[in-house]
């Protein structure tokens, strides 16, 4: 696009009430991508105004069709792929393939919930006689939906899918470095059928429009993905106002290779846990526990696999200047703490991608839990191996983090791989595959890593609550 981006409120374009724009930067040249609208409060009033005036319209509309539309959606996704991945590399500099991967991933997310409309369903209750009591599951009405920059369309899909499904209308806010996909998404909801005001995007900073979208007495329920840190200062306004929400926050997450496991499969997935998305993933596997007997063995191939990855071809850059400079700020710490350096590093640089936010694909060895670079997200592909001699043993540190969104395990044993996915504090185990699942399968954390789910047909209980009526007769 490289021009304008403005608010899209109630079915149309809308400049910001403050005519305040901020230019957005195309990370994979470090030249310029969108003029994006900077909203304020005003522009945050006007769309859960509009939103909340097509609140009873939706919850009524026959749920057939409103499955029609979420399908609609899906399909017109699909149709604009190209349309896109323009958009989604502009904004963050991904690789196409990549692109293309997430923006499919994105109209599954309709496509599924087209089915589901039906899906949020109450009960009967046989109390006593001559009573009827049932249970129905209702939208909140207006919800409030915060992204990040990381995968931007799919995680916008991801939230507003389930929340138009069971009922919700939608402000949506995207982050401010990666918002044209958001838009482009509510722009085709409304060429498809969807009703005006259902779905709002307002676009600007995260301490003004997020702010206001949390603190509006009209919005009923948030749902937040990003930090930890912006997750705890959403989590007090909401606190305050007594609304419910969904946390889906960073991760540190263990990927555990036991000496039985197929080294050569899980070296390749355990450098797709760390690079994907230039390790900017929640999921992302970044601590790699293997067990002793193997270790020196596991990490030369997993070095080798990772040598591999050609950055501008196979991986993306980082998403900003800021984010390019604290990934390097780990480097020097994990110098300082006495890591060995494996792979990559602060002296791999890439001429022939001057002036762009890439990193290597980094490793390092003799790495212990309790060293900062093991215990902090470092959102780039920076992976740290730490050796384990039991099972015990590699439970206990993969569940020593303040982080549980995911964790892998790769061993032969069938026994032990359930006997270690009980016992680990995470959302989410996968077992002889790193994978954050598909659509249908639910998705979330523990600990810091957040609260609630989203995906699958557990995010419908979360975009709805319950209401029991009692019929005596
Ligand atoms: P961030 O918290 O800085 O920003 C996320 C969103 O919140 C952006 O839209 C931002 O503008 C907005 N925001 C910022 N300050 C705000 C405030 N005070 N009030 C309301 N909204 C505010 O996070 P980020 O740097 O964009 O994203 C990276 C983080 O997101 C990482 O920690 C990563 O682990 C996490 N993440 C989690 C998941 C998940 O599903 N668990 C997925 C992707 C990313």
């Amino acid at each position: 696009m490289t021009g304008k981006l403005d608010n899209w409120i109630a079915g149309v374009s809308v400049a910001p009430a403050g005519g305040r724009y901020e230019q957005a930067t195309n990370p994979g040249t470090g030249g310029p991508s969108a003029l994006v609208a900077s909203g304020g409060a005003e522009d945050i009033a006007a769309a859960v105004a509009a939103a909340k005036i097509a609140a009873a319209g939706w919850k009524r509309y026959p749920s057939a069709k409103r499955g029609r539309l979420l399908h609609a959606l899906a399909t017109a996704i699909r149709a604009s792929a190209d349309k896109f991945a323009d958009l989604e590399i502009e904004d963050t500099g991904k690789p196409l393939a990549v692109a293309l991967a997430e923006i499919e991933n994105s109209a599954a997310y309709f496509e599924f919930y087209s089915g589901l409309v039906n899906l949020p369903i109450g009960e009967t209750l046989d109390v006593e006689p001559n009573h009827h009591i049932f249970t129905r599951r209702e939208p909140f009405g207006v919800v409030g939906i915060i992204t990040p920059w990381n995968v931007p369309l799919n995680q916008a899909a991801r939230a507003c899918a389930p929340a138009f499904a069971s009922g919700n209308v939608v402000v949506a806010k995207p982050a401010e470095t990666s918002s044209q996909t958001t838009v482009l998404l509510a722009k085709l909801a409304t060429e498809v059928g969807f009703p005006d005001g259902v779905f709002n995007v307002v676009l600007g900073r995260g301490s003004v429009v997020g702010t206001a979208i949390v603190s509006h007495p009209d919005v009923r329920k948030v749902a937040f993905t990003g930090s930890v840190e912006t997750g705890r200062l959403i989590g007090h306004i909401a606190a305050e106002r007594l609304i419910p929400l969904t946390l889906e926050l960073g991760g540190k997450s263990a990927n555990m290779v036991f000496a039985d496991a197929d080294l050569e499969f899980a070296a390749t997935e355990a450098v797709r846990a760390f690079s994907g998305n230039a390790g900017q993933v929640c999921s992302a596997g970044t601590r790699l526990l293997v067990q002793r007997e193997i270790h020196d063995e596991f990490l030369a191939r997993v070095v080798e696999v990772a040598s591999r990855i050609r950055p501008g071809a196979d991986m993306g850059p980082l998403i900003t200047r800021t984010q390019f400079d604290q990934v390097k700020e780990y480097f020097e710490l994990a110098a300082a703490e006495g890591a060995k350096l494996e792979l990559g590093g602060s002296d791999v640089v890439y001429p022939e991608l001057d002036g762009a936010f890439y990193v290597a694909p980094t490793i390092y060895s003799g790495v212990d839990n309790g060293m900062r670079i093991a215990r902090e997200e470092i959102f780039g592909p920076v992976l740290v191996t730490i050796p384990f001699d039991t099972e015990e043993e590699a439970i206990a540190i993969a569940n020593d983090s303040d982080f549980g969104l995911i964790a892998g395990l790769f061993t032969k044993d069938i026994s032990r791989a359930l006997r270690v996915s009980d016992a680990i504090e995470a959302g989410q185990v996968f077992i002889n595959s790193w994978s954050t699942g598909a659509v249908q399968t639910p998705f979330g954390g523990h600990k810091n890593s957040g609260y609630g789910r989203e995906k699958g047909i557990e995010a419908l209980h979360h975009y709805t609550h319950v209401k029991t009526v009692v019929v005596v007769y």
